[in-house]
């Protein structure tokens, strides 16, 4: 199994060789061509099997498809930690050196100023925790209603966390035709009730 097998295009395998990585991890290709399908996915996932590039490579290419002309957010990432949502927008940062997208993270435990500037640029792809997203929207609207792709990432720190109400509310500012990607270490009955209240027919993956 290669990058090149999964039907990635030219920018992006260009970027994935070099960062020096040979094939797809397991989560990768198994979820990667699903994604491409426009499925809904459930990954139940460890960190440290890849799984942020099995998310980060294929939405990548589906923003590709579409024109530039785009102006609003068309990608929302939640994640529970601060850490988390910058190494989500590193990996997004590294995919897409050779691709016209940009991305932005949002996170609490620093000021809001320079993340209220920040979205007033051309934002592709947002990561962020579900609290400081709903803050920053307080301040300033934040446009969700374009959004094509939802993901959550770590959802079961998400909810262990007490996100739950918040990423409902956040549920309510995007389209409710999108496809949505559940990736979590773990997946109690809780969790995945949860998953089956916000996804459409989801392809589970395990691994
Ligand atoms: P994650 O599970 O997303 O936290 O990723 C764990 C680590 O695996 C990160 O350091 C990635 O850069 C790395 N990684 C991602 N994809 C691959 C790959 N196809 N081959 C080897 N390492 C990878």
């Amino acid at each position: 199994m290669s990058f090149k097998s999964l039907n990635l295009i030219n920018p992006i395998i260009r970027a994935v060789t070099e960062l020096g990585y040979s094939k797809p991890t397991e989560i990768q290709y198994s979820a990667i061509p699903h994604i491409f399908a426009g499925k809904d996915i459930i990954g139940c996932a460890q960190t440290g099997t890849g799984k942020t590039t099995a998310f980060v490579m294929p939405i990548l290419q589906l923003l590709k498809k579409y024109t530039p002309e785009h102006k609003e957010i068309r990608t929302l990432i939640l994640t529970p930690t601060h850490k988390g949502a910058m190494q989500i927008e590193e990996n997004f940062d590294v995919y897409s050196k050779y691709l016209p997208l940009s991305q932005l993270s949002i996170y609490g435990g620093v000021l809001a100023g320079g993340q209220l500037a920040a979205l007033r640029k051309r934002v592709d792809i947002l990561v962020a925790t579900p609290d400081r997203l709903l803050y920053l929207d307080n301040k300033r609207h934040i446009d969700l209603s374009k959004i094509e792709i939802l993901v959550l990432d770590e959802a079961d720190r998400i909810l262990n966390m007490g996100f739950v109400n918040d990423v409902k509310k956040i549920l309510k500012l995007i389209p409710q035709k999108r496809q949505t990607l559940f990736f979590s270490a773990t997946l109690p009955k809780s969790v995945k009730k949860f998953a089956e209240s916000i996804l459409n027919n989801p392809i589970e993956i395990t691994i």
